[in-house]
């Protein structure tokens, strides 16, 4: 096998492993503490929490990562002045690569906080250490290196559904094909596997799960782990879309202690746009999973606790109000306190009305246009409903990958899409605008589309098309739902109130004191990225203040 990552390593090798002076070894000293290993002894294991971020100081150590059959393949060799970690050393999760001293071994050891502290208090070297840890980590991705192993069929709607949280979650992975790929036939025989039970997936550590749910696969993977149910946080952050996020950098960077909760991936909507281009200070566009995954790390930067995936199905009071505590409770039983809590669990995608729409929806059904999606029809025929701006953004990027695609909108026109997107979809030949477009049937078998009907315009004339994915970009409503029965009010639509329109004496305070609501989630919001990201910093001001007088109380 070639040597993983090469590509990278080719082109950012001297940023994605750089050598620290002894000046600079000196200053990071006082956040961690030496230890000795001997020849042979491992640094780090896959699928082992580590013990932080290491910094040789004699001696050479070898990283290497593994495949499914025990084959080692050498990633780099650590000399001293060299730091050994990736992303996962900044919030203490499990090991993605293998590492292990050539001879003895001195390093000095620098836990997650004092990583963290470190990040912080040494702006210059800090910005140089955390550029490399984020360039490891996407070689490790393009490599698949260290993460879970998906035996499945590319087209199974769970395998993409896995494939879909892993990569929305910024983790490396692999598919092998049980079909042609030898070592997924060895894993199928060695676990006797019938086809039936297909996807499986091996985690790191060995363990193998059948066709698991995204909570099984995330705590075998170690992204997730049980909330500590004694502790109270200073505020509790449900969703990790823009807004959210915003809230935990500037709330965390100001001292506050922070948990964010997601039922699904950082990034939220905009993890799924495939080019912002309207956000300030990025002229050429940048991908919503580039920008948020930026947040989400410089979140953690800061010390914010992440809960992705977990679902928040409620809010309640603690009997006794004078706590001025809030108990947010999860789908899995567990229960988180805050002092405060933000609401930033923005908005889902809707549905078509269409009969059978749920037997597609794992395979070719799709609300999302990202990479994942473009390989699954490169070259084919597609079909898209919707004529905002999103379906716009997924319209042109498809149509780079696509044979032709059919864009259906309900209304006469395109009005309500962006100019700069209209006319660039008028430049698309394989584009072809159906206006006044009714879906009308599915058609296929197994999960798997195979024809899709439509009446277009005024004569109602109905056409049928050999498709085998349908796009859905047709708006989005609340999630709210969790509130029910939590007293916060919600308006007629079940967007979230607040300020004067939910008699709350702090702006964007929801009708209870002390809970609040950003972004898309709330009432009369803008529905836009960066609008969502000034609301997650401007509440930040209004927690400070309400900490405060809920402390002096007290
Ligand atoms: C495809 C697409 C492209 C877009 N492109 C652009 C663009 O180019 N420019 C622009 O300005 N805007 C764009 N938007 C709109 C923009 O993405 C949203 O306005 C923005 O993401 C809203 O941010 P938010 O944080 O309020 O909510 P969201 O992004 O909706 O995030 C909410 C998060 O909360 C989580 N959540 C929900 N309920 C719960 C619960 N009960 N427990 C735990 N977690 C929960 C969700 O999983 C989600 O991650 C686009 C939207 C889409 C769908």
């Amino acid at each position: 096998m070639s040597a993983p990552n090469q590509s990278i390593i080719d082109t950012r090798g001297d940023q994605m492993f750089p050598t620290l002076e002894p000046a600079e070894i000196e200053r990071v000293r006082r956040f961690g503490r030496v230890r000795s290993y001997e020849a042979g002894e491992a640094l780090a294991k896959v699928g082992d929490v580590g013990l932080g971020l290491s910094v040789i100081l004699g001696g050479k150590v070898d990283i290497t990562q593994h495949d499914q059959s025990g084959l080692r393949t050498p990633i780099v060799t650590h000399g001293p002045g060299a730091f050994m970690g990736e992303l996962a050393q900044l919030a203490g999760r499990p090991a993605l690569v293998d590492a292990y001293a050539q001879g003895p071994v001195q390093a000095l050891v620098i836990p997650p906080e004092g990583l963290r502290a470190l990040l912080i208090a040494e702006a210059e070297l800090g910005e140089r250490i955390m550029r490399a840890l984020i360039l490891r980590r996407v070689g490790l991705i393009q490599a698949g290196a260290g993460g879970p192993v998906i035996v499945g069929r590319a087209e199974n709607g769970d395998v993409l559904r896995l494939q879909g949280f892993l990569s929305r979650n910024g983790h490396p992975h692999q598919t092998l094909s049980p079909e042609t790929d030898p070592d997924a036939k060895a894993l199928i025989e060695r676990f006797q596997i019938d086809p039936g039970q297909l996807p499986i997936v091996l985690c790191p550590s060995g363990q193998l799960l059948r066709n698991p749910s995204e909570t099984e696969l995330a705590r075998c993977i170690g992204l997730v782990g049980p909330i500590d149910p004694d502790r109270v946080y200073d505020v509790a952050v449900v969703g990790a879309g823009p807004a959210g996020l915003a809230t935990a950098v500037y709330a965390a960077s100001e001292g506050l202690s922070i948990l964010v909760l997601d039922s699904r991936a950082f990034g939220g909507q905009a993890g799924a746009s495939a080019r912002i281009e309207n956000y300030l200070g990025f002229p050429t566009g940048i991908s919503g999973m580039a920008l948020m995954a930026r947040a989400y790390t410089q979140a953690q930067k800061f010390g914010v606790e992440m809960a992705i995936p977990d679902e928040v199905i409620g809010l309640a009071a603690l009997d006794d109000p004078d706590h001025g505590r809030f108990v947010l409770h999860l789908s899995n039983d567990e229960r988180v306190s805050a002092r405060a809590v933000v609401i930033a669990s923005g908005a889902r995608y809707r549905r078509l009305e269409v009969e059978n729409l749920e037997n597609f929806e794992g395979a070719s059904v799709h609300y999302w246009a990202s990479p994942l999606e473009g390989k699954l029809c490169a070259g084919q025929e597609v079909a898209l409903v919707g004529g905002g701006n999103s379906a716009g953004q997924a319209v042109v990027y498809l149509a780079s990958q696509v044979a032709k695609l059919w864009l259906l909108v309900r209304g006469p026109n395109l009005a309500s899409m962006s100019r700069y997107l209209v006319d660039r979809i008028a430049g698309l030949p394989n584009v072809e605008l159906v206006t006044k477009a009714r879906v009308t049937a599915l058609e296929g078998a197994d999960g798997m589309l195979e024809a899709v009907r439509w009446r277009r315009g005024v004569s109602g004339e109905e056409v049928r098309r050999p498709i085998r994915h349908l796009f859905l970009f047709i708006g989005a409503a609340p999630n709210t739902s969790w509130l029910s029965g939590s007293g916060v009010a919600l308006d007629n639509k079940g967007f979230v109130l607040t300020g004067d329109a939910a008699g709350a004496r702090r702006s964007l305070e929801t009708s209870r004191a002390g809970v609040f609501a950003i972004g898309d989630a709330r009432s009369g919001s803008v529905k836009r990225v960066a609008a969502a990201v000034g609301e997650g910093a401007q509440v930040v001001a209004t927690l400070h203040a309400f900490l405060a007088a809920t402390a002096s109380r007290h």
